[in-house]
């Protein structure tokens, strides 16, 4: 399996993340447990930072929180200077409560509750991004009644097919996302937010897509939005301030994936932006991205113990291990595909074709179909699957009680708790014995 930052295998031939031995890890910490490699972050956003620039329009970066998101990735985020997005009450309280300055977060979201809009302006967020007509009365509403005007964005759907898995792909003339640029309303609904006292209309948002490899789409995207820009200046004089490109960078989980590197997409948006304000002349001045998978992916590693290897009659054999689907369900719901080790023989090539599967009631328990491991793994090693920091975490579960693995940071020869390991006494903390 590829590894990533500072993963490396240690004198011991035990698999080191951070300079922490992971058999360490796993002794201290009890598996499942996820494991971030703290520096891989912090450079990963320091390249994005240094490439995400321009002489011409200003540009930020806003780390997308539902990829993976604690008080203490909240900190390591407010600590490098970018923003934050948010798609819930939820998440907006946690960053409050997180002392993270509210000024750089921007709420997202298709369905956002009356509430969460109160939210929102109560703690004096950034932007609101403005999916539907029906949230525009709402966003009214509440500000209205709180005497203040909120700013937000339009996220828009430039019809742009992202080349990625259909159930992750966001737009299309049918999403649930935004409003489609070649809708004829569109216009109407701009014209709507700029008149309004409560609102301020600084622009357009999108995202095309989820692990989007060719940054071509990107251009593509960028060409059409610039496009309605240029019309909305000539046919209504609104001038568009900021436009904001979403997230969806590809990252590199199986053998065969071959992202380019973070830095290069980066500069090529920059490139291609900086020649459509230059050949469009329309007052724009602010280029936002949201990576959330392109800073953490890569970063996190979940480690397991096995607990049992069956060689089916049809000739399948499976290794079993004390996580599944309520800490990664990504393969299950949408065929993800990861690449796995066993911690003290990273090295051992002589491997064999087994499924990696969980210890959870549904057949679909499944964590990799079809991978390698070595022939020698053995009840009690300790397994490792790559690059599931983002999405596995921000989407574990409860199902069959598992309680919630830990969370560790590691750096510099130390494991620092982001998130306890859950007890069984925490399953039942909202649970009422009533009258019968
Ligand atoms: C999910 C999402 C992101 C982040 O996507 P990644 O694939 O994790 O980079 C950014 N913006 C919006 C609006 C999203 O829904």
């Amino acid at each position: 399996m590829k590894l990533f930052g500072t993963a490396k295998i240690n004198e011991k031939g035990n698999l080191s993340i951070g300079g922490v031995d992971t058999i360490e890890l796993a002794k201290e910490f009890k598996t499942p447990l996820y494991v971030m490699d703290q520096e891989l972050i912090e450079t990963t956003i320091d390249k994005m930072k240094e490439a995400f620039q321009s002489s011409r329009f200003k540009t930020r970066i806003a780390y997308a929180g539902k990829a993976f998101l604690t008080t203490g990735m909240i900190k390591l985020v407010e600590s490098k200077g970018l923003d934050l997005d948010v798609v819930s009450g939820g998440e907006l309280y946690t960053a409050h409560k997180a002392g993270f300055p509210m000024k750089r977060v921007h709420l997202h979201g298709n369905n956002k509750l009356v509430n969460e809009i109160e939210m929102a302006v109560e703690y004096g967020i950034d932007t609101i991004v403005v999916d539907n007509e029906d949230e525009i009365a709402k966003i009214e509403k509440v500000c209205k009644e709180k005497g203040k005007k909120q700013a937000v964005l339009v996220r828009i759907d430039p019809g742009i097919e992202a080349h990625t898995h259909h159930y992750i792909k966001t737009s299309g003339l049918t999403s649930k996302f935004g409003i489609s640029l070649f809708q004829e309303n569109l216009i109407d609904i701009v014209k709507r937010l700029n008149d309004s006292p409560y609102i301020e209309f600084k622009g357009f948002h999108t995202h095309i897509g989820s692990q989007i490899f060719q940054s071509a789409f990107f251009i593509f995207a960028l060409d059409e939005i610039f496009k309605y820009l240029d019309r909305l200046k000539k046919e209504l004089g609104i001038v568009v301030h900021t436009v904001n490109m979403g997230g969806g960078f590809g990252v590199y989980y199986k053998n065969g994936d071959d992202p380019k590197p973070i830095e290069e997409v980066l500069s090529e948006i920059i490139t291609y932006t900086e020649a459509m304000e230059i050949k469009y002349q329309i007052g724009f001045k602010e280029l936002c991205i949201e990576p959330g998978r392109s800073i953490v992916g890569n970063a996190g590693t979940t480690l397991y113990e096995v607990g049992g290897i069956k060689e089916t009659v049809g000739g399948k054999t499976y290794v079993f291990i004390d996580g599944g689907m309520s800490d990664n369900i990504r393969t299950a719901l949408y065929q993800a595909e990861y690449e796995a080790g066993v911690v003290n023989k990273m090295e051992d090539t002589d491997t064999r074709d087994v499924t990696l599967a969980g210890k959870l009631c549904e057949s679909g328990d499944i964590i990799i179909q079809n991978g390698k491991l070595p022939k020698s793994t053995k009840v009690g090693d300790i397994v490792v699957v790559g690059t599931t920091g983002a999405y596995c975490y921000t989407m574990s579960s409860h199902y069959n009680r598992m309680v919630t693995p830990g969370v560790v940071f590691v750096k510099d020869g130390k494991a620092k708790v982001a998130v306890r390991r859950e007890s069984y006494e925490d399953l039942l903390r909202n649970d009422e014995i009533f009258e019968l």
